[in-house]
Parts: structure tokens; C-alpha cells; sequence
């Protein structure tokens, strides 16, 4: 139920309740929340706090499988739909009811996020990220190979939504094939105010502040979003599930999952789609088991994902890859004294101080500082840490040191609405 930016969804199902594939299960728990629907049709069996794959206990909704009878009014075929509803409102209330949300990393709604506030600036351009987050990670990559034409009435969705900004399919230049399949398939659709935009390979290129600087030119302040500059940025993943909740009212119920790592063997690393709520363990147990020589295991990407620490635990919208990583990849340095060579900030995509924010943290009690030096600024990329010579944690000192400004920054925001 809370697998989405923004407050939890609440259960409309009772335990005891048959549901098919698609139904909505749990209705939106606020203004930033996001539906949820039964990924396979079975019996409810429990709606209880159970811990997810960091072992934090939230509330879920379990479902004894029972087969995969799908919800009336769901088109489950594969045939391509390019004619666009002509009702902007009909769009977003399609997104919203199908649960979509950013498949990217950040999980904000997509149905709020293309629904700027009122007097936000114009969107100018429409950013779709095929720009892969992180190293390790195809699944974007192998979703442009396989569905370009999805994604790409996905993005002409959007474009409407928002008003008509031109849209900009942005892939990294190491990804030749991909840019060459969308380009075909760009070209076969005709749309005219859409480009394939190459970019240069480059982590993190994938961050919206990047991708908003390397197409637009511009830089999105500290603590503002992309359309405070006129950019709105979606996924590639996002723009495939905005089409089948338009085109297809399929709800956001699978994704795709990269299986991969350094102790996995090459003919074992695969994409493979998945039903969003499968536990972990199943996509272990399907891809050959858990590989000898694992020293850690961890949901996303090698920069940006985390431990797991309950592989029984259930894959969410924004699950995107499970890493099986040797022990000496994952092994911290000893932490040594910061030697001031200044590479943490240099290798800061977002123009931090990760030793003085670092500094600051420790020391306690500074939080109007690391408010002043932009520690809410973090996208926690971890190049800080990966560029520490002195092995020092600087990426899990500066997220507690962000989340710490966070709290602070939204209690003063409260405080100034009564
Ligand atoms: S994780 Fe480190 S390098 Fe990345 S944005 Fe935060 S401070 Fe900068
Ligand atoms: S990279 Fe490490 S050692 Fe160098 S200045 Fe930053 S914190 Fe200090």
C-alpha cells in the first residue's frame, strides 16, 4: 500500500474477497497517493503491516493466487492504439485511476505531476528519460528495443496533457540500437514535435536537474522543480504505463526487472517482466536461485539501491533490478581521516560539499548550516562516496543530513499554511 511517493493507499477490499487481475484493490490515501490493483486474480487473505524488502513493516494487502482472470474492461492485447482521447481531463483521470506513477525512481504520481499547480511556469518541453539511471540496469534500454511505439504515444499523451510542449526522447550515445529503433518507429508514427536526442553517456546523466541541463541548457534552483525552467521529465517505463492506462485502462500492475550482477553468469542476466507485488524471492527462485558467491544483494542500481534484507518481501511499482553483488564489490574501505583532495566535490553532479556537509553532520546540531549549504539538494548519487579516497561514508551521512533538512524545511512549510 505505500509503494508510491506521497501518503498510503487505503484498502477498499475485505479479507475473504475474490478480486481478478486489475481491480482496484486500494484507493488513493491522499492529494499525492496513488490506486493500486490486484496483480493476479485469487482470494484476500490478509491486510496486515508485513516488512518490505527493507524489513520496515507497512501495511499490505495479501492475495493467495488463484489463476489470472482479468477485470472487465481491460484490453490485454497487443495491438497498437494511436488515436488520442480529445478530453485533457478524461488523460489524467485514466493516469490516476490505473495508479501510474514514476517509474524512474522517484514514484511521485504521474497524474499530479502533469497537473502543474496553478501560475507554475508553462511546460516548454516534455523530457522522456531513456537515459538508463544507473550502471548495471537495461531495463529501460530493452523496454525502447522492444516497445517504441507504446512509449512513444505515451509521450504524445503527455505532450497533450501538458499543453503541447515540444518532446525530447532522450537516450544515452551508448545505446546506438535503441536510438535507432526509436527513431524508426518516430518516423513510421509522423510526429512532428518529437526528437530522438542522443546524450552523452555519463552517470548521473538519467537525474532530472542532468537531463534538464544537458537538452534545455538550463539549471533548475535549489529546492525547485524542472517546470520552474518549463521542463517536465518522465521515464520512458512512465511513458509505456501513461499508454496502457490511456489506450488499454490496464492498470500499473507489472514492470520490468534487470536480473544481473558481477557473481551472476552472463546467460543468467536477464529483463524479465514481472507482476508488481510478486515476492523477491520468486525472481530469484525463476532466474536459477540465489548465485554462490553473493555478498549482498540489493534492489535498483549499484549507486542509488538498497540492501535487501527480506527477499521474501514483495516488489513494488518501483522495483527495477536486483543486483547480486561479490562481497569484495560491496566492501567498504576503512574509514580514514578526510585527507581535503576535494574529489567528493568535484564528482558532485549537483555542485555539493560533500566533506563539509559530511562535517556538519557529525557534528550535530547544525541543521540551519547543511540547510544553507543545500544538503536537501542530495539526489544521493553516491559519486561522493564512490570518490572518497578516505572510504568515508559521505552519501549515508548527507541523505540523514538531507532528511533531517527535510523535516525541517515541510514542519515550516505547516507551520505557514495555518
Ligand atoms: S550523493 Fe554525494 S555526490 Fe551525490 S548529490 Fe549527494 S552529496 Fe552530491
Ligand atoms: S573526497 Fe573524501 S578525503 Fe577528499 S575531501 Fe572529500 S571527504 Fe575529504
Amino acid at each position: 500500500m505505500a509503494q508510491h511517493h506521497g501518503a498510503p493507499a487505503k484498502p477498499i477490499v475485505a479479507v475473504g474477497d475474490s478480486v481478478r487481475t486489475g481491480q482496484l484493490i486500494a484507493e488513493p490515501g491522499g492529494f499525492i497517493s496513488a490506486a493500486v490493483h490486484s496483480p493476479c486474480s485469487g482470494k484476500v487473505k490478509a491486510i496486515a503491516p508485513c516488512a518490505d524488502l527493507s524489513g520496515r513493516m507497512v501495511p499490505h494487502v495479501v492475495i493467495d493466487v488463484e489463476g489470472d482472470v482479468w477485470a472487465d474492461g481491460i484490453d490485454t492485447s497487443d495491438i497498437l492504439v494511436t488515436t488520442l482521447p480529445e478530453d485533457r481531463q478524461l488523460i489524467l483521470d485514466r493516469i490516476k485511476a490505473c495508479g501510474v506513477v514514476g517509474l524512474g525512481g522517484a514514484t511521485f504520481p504521474t497524474h499530479v505531476k502533469l497537473n502543474p499547480a496553478p501560475g507554475s511556469p508553462k511546460a516548454e518541453a516534455l523530457l522522456v528519460n531513456g537515459s538508463e539511471c544507473e550502471p548495471f540496469l537495461t531495463s529501460d534500454y530493452r523496454l525502447m528495443l522492444e516497445r517504441p511505439k507504446e512509449i512513444l504515444v505515451g509521450a504524445a499523451i503527455m505532450q497533450k496533457v501538458l499543453g503541447g510542449p515540444k518532446a525530447y526522447i532522450c537516450i544515452e550515445d551508448n545505446k546506438p540500437e535503441a536510438i535507432k529503433v526509436m527513431e524508426k518507429a518516430l518516423q513510421e508514427l509522423g510526429y512532428a514535435d518529437m526528437v530522438v536526442q542522443p546524450l552523452k553517456k555519463k552517470y548521473p546523466q538519467g537525474g532530472e536537474k542532468q537531463l534538464v541541463d544537458a537538452v534545455m541548457h538550463r539549471q533548475v534552483g535549489s529546492g525547485a522543480l524542472p517546470i520552474s525552467v518549463g521542463a517536465v521529465v518522465q521515464n520512458v517505463t512512465t511513458a509505456f504505463a501513461v499508454y496502457e492506462a490511456v489506450q488499454k485502462n490496464k492498470p500499473l500492475i507489472s514492470n520490468i526487472l534487470t536480473v544481473t550482477g558481477d557473481c551472476l553468469p552472463v546467460e543468467k542476466q536477464h529483463n524479465y517482466w514481472f507482476r508488481i507485488g510478486m515476492p523477491l524471492s520468486y525472481v530469484a527462485e525463476y532466474a536459477g536461485g540465489v548465485p554462490a558467491g553473493a555478498g549482498k544483494i540489493i534492489s535498483g542500481g549499484p549507486m542509488m539501491g538498497k540492501a535487501v534484507a527480506n527477499l521474501d518481501a514483495a516488489t513494488v511499482k518501483g522495483s527495477s533490478a536486483v543486483l547480486y553483488l561479490k562481497y569484495e564489490t560491496t566492501k567498504r574501505w576503512q574509514e580514514g581521516a578526510c585527507i581535503r583532495c576535494g574529489r567528493c566535490a568535484d564528482a558532485c553532479p549537483m555542485g555539493l560539499e560533500p566533506f563539509l556537509l559530511n562535517r556538519l553532520y557529525k557534528a550535530g546540531d547544525r541543521l540551519d548550516e547543511l540547510e544553507k549549504y543545500a544538503a536537501q539538494d542530495c539526489i544521493e548519487c553516491g559519486c561522493c562516496l564512490y570518490s572518497c579516497p578516505a572510504g568515508i561514508p559521505l552519501l549515508d551521512n548527507v541523505r540523514q543530513a538531507k532528511q533531517q533538512v527535510m523535516g525541517v524545511i515541510k514542519a515550516r512549510a505547516a507551520a505557514a499554511k495555518k
